[in-house]
């Protein structure tokens, strides 16, 4: 079983991409559980049709930690994709990043982790490398993380702060960077920029991942591209970003930068003047 997260800005696309690579890895026959980390509770809607999933901390709240069923926040979406959301806490109140372990800790207890499945993945908010949303990385859950990320300034200042809390555990021995995905935002010289920003903190671009109004279209009819239309050259994207990271033998301790080296490698990819 490998345990793989996906981090990076939130609105970068990281729901899109994670749950369209689980729909690929799926079709290629794979057992998955995914586990959304977000208490936006949005990383499975495209497995699951649209619906709107009971999170495994509401289900806590609403009935009390003996009386959480498995099947009530676990529920099967697109190719078998076992799908479940961490939840957050009442806005004001509990950190989110603790919420997420108590929600991966309830599963444990119930038996989600089982040894037939052939990849975990989990989708983590990555604005805020903060104590709490570094916690899958910290006990040891994240152990092969890929950073969504396009050619714009925040979500590279987003990556490379999450390149440092991986650094920070990594060199404890726990997660590993198997590298950045970029989702295009379709900026200059964006797929050269994003290779050399990977180069420079110690890792590759695993997948530059176009972009598509087919997402959109297959967003509105609730659905990921593979599901809504495999034959799409942006399924095949998706595939192909599974395919690699199913071959991913290259795994490091990142090597973040400084603001000032990343603002003078925007400056000389063309695009901060
Ligand atoms: P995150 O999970 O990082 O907050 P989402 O996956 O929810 O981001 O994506 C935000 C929006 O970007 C979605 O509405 C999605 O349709 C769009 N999007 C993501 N990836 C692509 C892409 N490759 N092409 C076009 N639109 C995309
Ligand atoms: Fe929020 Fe992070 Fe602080 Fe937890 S550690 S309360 S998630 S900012
Ligand atoms: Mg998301």
């Amino acid at each position: 079983m490998r345990q793989v997260a996906f981090y990076g800005k939130g609105g970068i696309g990281k729901s899109t991409t994670q749950q369209n690579t689980a729909a690929a890895f799926a079709s290629m026959g794979n057992k998955l559980m995914v586990v959304g980390c977000d208490p936006k509770a949005d990383c499975t809607r495209l497995l699951l049709g649209g619906t709107r999933q009971l999170s495994v901390l509401d289900a806590l709240r609403d009935t009390g930690p003996e009386s959480v069923q498995l099947d009530t926040v676990l529920v099967k979406g697109y190719g078998d994709v076992k799908c479940v959301e961490a939840g957050g806490p009442e806005p004001g109140v509990g950190c989110g990043g603790r919420g997420v372990i108590t929600a991966i800790q309830t599963l444990e207890t119930l038996g989600a982790y089982k040894s037939e499945l052939d990849y975990v993945f989990y989708d983590v908010l990555g604005d805020v490398v903060c104590g709490g949303f570094a916690m899958p990385i910290r006990e040891g859950y994240a152990e092969e993380i890929y950073i969504v990320c396009s050619g714009e300034y925040m979500a590279l200042f987003a990556a490379n702060n999450i390149a440092k809390g991986i650094k920070k555990f990594g060199e404890r021995g726990y997660a590993r960077l198997g590298g950045l995905i970029c989702n295009s935002r379709m900026v200059e010289n964006e797929y050269e920029m994003v290779a050399e920003f990977a180069k420079r903190i110690n890792t590759k671009l695993i997948h530059f991942v176009p972009r598509s109004k087919d997402v959109q279209r297959a967003e509105i009819n609730r659905k990921t591209v593979i599901e809504f239309d495999p034959e799409l050259a942006q399924a095949n994207e998706y595939r192909q970003l599974a395919s690699k990271i199913e071959a991913n033998k290259d795994f490091t301790i990142p090597t973040p930068i400084s603001q000032d080296e990343l603002e003078e490698l925007m400056r000389d990819y063309g695009i901060v003047d």
